[in-house]
């Protein structure tokens, strides 16, 4: 009954590589294993939430239009450039579906987020991975590596090295002709984004998100910006209420609170410069990065990912094993910065770590 292409994905195993079953829950439990904001949405989000409760029994707006209005003004886009997803996810999926012919292939640098394989090969792509030389976004390597592919996909900044290519580069790139799917989810922590270049160029197609910086992960709203062409495409394939009436409302209101948006980014950045200076000075490699996280390579402590993800976990502190990701080795972890106080507390147990394996 499954048809061919998902049969031969489950022969494969080829599925979103999620991360250990932690009981995040439990109490004094410290989450730095999802990428979501510590200091969740601005409590003027919750008050618009708590009054659009009562309207749940209708439907939501399908064109989202107070939603997208409130995006175009924030990424200086005109509505028509702007399409609405169930998460940036659902936006990956969408963009396959539309551009990918079967067969053709997608090129996905590595290591990256696992959804572009995902969603490519659901919709009969070809995934077609390209190795980061040092992790670094070397444009002459990449260059040589588009021929033959419909589309690429761009972490930008990219997940989980947390590093971004620059707007010459990629605009360099976008001379090729090749569609690129650049995604921007952590945007907003590393201060630039090609959504205004996306608006107008006919082979870009940028997509965006609430969950990180807003702090409206649970809620699901995600957004691309491109070419009209592009975008009516993507809309016109979707379903018709995707993104639900909370989490529109909830959107709107997060836009509208700049100065809340502007504390987190502010705090997440010296929380990463805290990190990764205390961990460079217990003799960590840590990649430099432009996110809400930190790419790290344990190896110097004689350890690898795994083990350093069991010591921290009896302690209640999660972060993220990389060793299943495509491309990334198994002596490297992804730390989520946290609020001040569990930064200190992630360094304090590093620190106990590093003296139980002297
Ligand atoms: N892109 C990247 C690079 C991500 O890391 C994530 C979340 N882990 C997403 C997209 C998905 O975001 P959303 O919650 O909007 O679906």
């Amino acid at each position: 009954m499954i048809s061919k292409r998902v049969s031969e994905m489950l022969r494969s195993r080829v599925s979103y590589p999620l991360a250990r079953e932690y009981d995040v829950k439990v109490a004094g439990a410290i989450n730095l294993a999802s990428n979501e904001s510590p200091y969740g949405p601005s409590p003027r989000v919750l008050r618009a939430l708590k009054r659009e409760a009562a309207r749940v029994g209708s439907y939501p707006d399908p064109r989202a239009t107070e939603l997208k209005k409130a995006i175009g003004d924030y990424v200086g886009a005109e509505t028509k450039c702007v399409a609405i997803g169930n998460g940036s996810d659902e936006l990956v999926d969408l963009a396959c579906k539309v551009f990918l012919n079967p067969g053709e292939r997608a090129l996905i640098p590595l290591p990256t987020f696992a959804m572009y394989e995902l969603m490519c090969r659901v919709n009969g792509g070809v995934p077609k991975f390209f190795k980061l030389p040092n992790f670094e976004w070397r444009v002459a390597e990449l260059k040589r590596a588009l021929k033959g592919k419909k589309l690429v996909f761009v972490g930008r900044p990219n997940n989980p090295t947390g590093n971004g290519m620059s707007l010459r580069n990629l605009k360099g790139l976008l001379a090729s002709g090749r569609l690129f799917i650049v995604d921007e989810a952590y945007a907003e922590f590393a201060g630039y984004s090609a959504a205004k270049l996306a608006t107008k160029r006919g082979n870009l197609l940028v997509l965006r998100t609430f969950s990180k910086a807003f702090g409206l992960a649970g809620l699901r709203v995600g957004y691309a910006v491109g070419n009209p062409k592009l975008v009516e495409a993507l809309e016109s394939i979707r379903a018709p209420f995707n993104v639900n009436r909370l989490a529109q409302v909830a959107a709107v209101a997060a836009l509208r609170d700049k100065r809340y948006l502007r504390k987190v980014v502010v705090m997440v950045r010296q929380g990463r410069m805290y990190i990764r200076r205390e961990l460079t000075k217990l003799g960590f490699r840590v990649l430099p990065s432009d996110s809400n996280f930190l790419m790290v390579d344990v190896s110097p402590l004689g350890m690898n990912a795994s083990e350093i993800c069991d010591f921290l976990a009896e302690r209640k502190i999660f972060v993220r094993d990389l060793s299943n990701f495509r491309g990334a080795g198994p002596n490297y972890v992804r730390i989520t910065v946290g609020t001040p106080l569990q930064n200190e507390r992630l360094m304090k147990v590093i620190k106990q770590l590093k003296e139980v394996v002297r």
